[in-house]
């Protein structure tokens, strides 16, 4: 049987910095482990543009639906903020994320015991947090008609349309409740019921999906922003939360930040199944292409492995190398490795992004 192909994008800035180190880990699966990927690389964004002319060649969008996962590192720099609007790197990658209806974001908020003091909230809130939020990605408000800024009387009016039809809100549900059985069999879903006709429908559906085909999940629902307030108030009462897309956004930030810096996060943008049962799926560091810090091997890789620990999980069913792979990495921040990132107010001497990496593969080995 072929092996599980992979297709690398590693961007711009601080991104192929951080990817090298994911491809020492996927070295180390394949020399360690016997678990060997079909990795074939390519461009985005300012790289792309760079080259074609253009940030996403649609050769490279055609190797991306063919892949069982795609790794993105970061795109993006001040040398294209100039760029045309219909070329900027990040076109890029909204392409990616259109063309593959990437319609179920998943962004985890996971607290590494080591890096407690880091969140803004008290350290008993956070430590052992281990949470994700599941945003509609494709759909509401950023997409909805009419949109735009029109003229009514002798004024403008701006407007969004909040629109979600029901399969939308089934799928990005579906995708929830698989999550949830996965992990702690708990979703909460999160809308504005009370003041939004959208909402309504949401929670409707999601009951319904439940109802039919999860009943084993445990469902609640909770307003918005009731959730953002539980959400800073005690986060470990969630295990999955589903919300749509406006809320996502708001809600998925705010969790990250719990966990401390913006260097530590993963993310996976997952489609529908594919002919071969796995999901169309995207993974990334939230993170951008830190300009400020490329070339200096400063940056920090933890997030963009973690990614591929999501890729490990969601889309090769190997969930427990995943857990090996996040076992390494909360060894290595317990053994106070640390990038400059992770640097607290006692100081101490940062490791590179490079040496950061080899501290996981080092961890990696003693794991066997
Ligand atoms: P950014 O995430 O690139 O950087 C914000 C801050 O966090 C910077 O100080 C940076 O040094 C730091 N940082 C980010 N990642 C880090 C890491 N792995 N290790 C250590 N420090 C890290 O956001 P920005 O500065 O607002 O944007 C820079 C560029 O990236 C822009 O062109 C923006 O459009 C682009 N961007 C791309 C993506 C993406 O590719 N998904 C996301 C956000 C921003």
């Amino acid at each position: 049987m072929a092996n599980p192909s992979i297709l690398i994008l590693a961007g711009d800035g601080i991104g192929p910095e951080v990817m090298a180190e994911v491809k020492k880990i996927i070295g180390w699966y394949d020399a360690k482990r016997g678990i060997s990927f079909d990795v074939s690389e390519d461009l985005v964004g300012g790289c792309a543009y760079d080259k074609h002319g253009t940030p996403l060649h649609d050769d490279t969008m055609a190797k991306a639906q063919e892949v069982d996962a795609v790794l993105l590192g970061a795109v993006g720099g001040p040398k294209y903020d100039v760029l045309d609007f219909s070329v900027k790197p990040e076109r890029g990658l909204l392409r990616l994320r259109k063309e593959m209806d990437l319609f179920s974001n998943l962004r985890p908020a996971q607290c590494f015991d080591a890096l407690a003091d880091f969140s803004s909230l008290k350290k008993d809130v956070v430590a052992g947090l281990d949470i994700v939020i599941v945003r509609e990605l494709t759909s509401g408000v950023y997409f909805g008609e009419p949109r735009g800024i029109f003229t009514e009387g002798n004024e403008r009016v701006g407007i969004n349309t909040q629109r979600y039809t029901e399969s939308e809100i089934a799928r990005v549900a579906r995708s929830a409740f698989e999550l949830a059985r996965r992990r702690n069999n708990k979703v909460c879903s999160m809308e504005k019921a009370n003041v939004m006709e959208s909402g309504i429908l949401w929670r409707e559906v999601v009951q319904e999906i439940h109802d039919k085909e999860y009943p084993d999940v445990e469902l609640s629902h909770m307003y918005a922003d009731a959730g953002a307030m539980q959400l800073c108030r005690w986060p470990k009462q969630f295990d999955v939360i589903l919300t749509d897309n406006l809320f996502g956004d708001l809600l998925s930030d705010m969790a990250a930040m719990l966990t401390g810096s913006l260097g530590m996060l993963p993310s996976a943008s997952l489609g529908a199944p594919m002919a071969n049962g796995r999901p169309k799926a995207l993974y990334e560091p939230v993170h951008g292409s830190a300009p400020d810090i490329a070339g200096q091997g400063k940056a920090n890789p933890i997030a963009c492995i973690l990614s591929f620990a999501m890729a490990l999980r969601y889309s090769f069913d190997l969930g427990d190398e995943a857990t090996r792979l996040e076992q390494a990495v909360e060894k290595v921040l317990a053994d106070g490795v640390r990038t400059a990132d992770l640097m607290g107010p006692e100081g101490g001497t940062p490791v590179s992004t490079s040496a950061m990496g080899d501290a996981v593969i080092a961890a990696l080995d003693a794991s066997l």
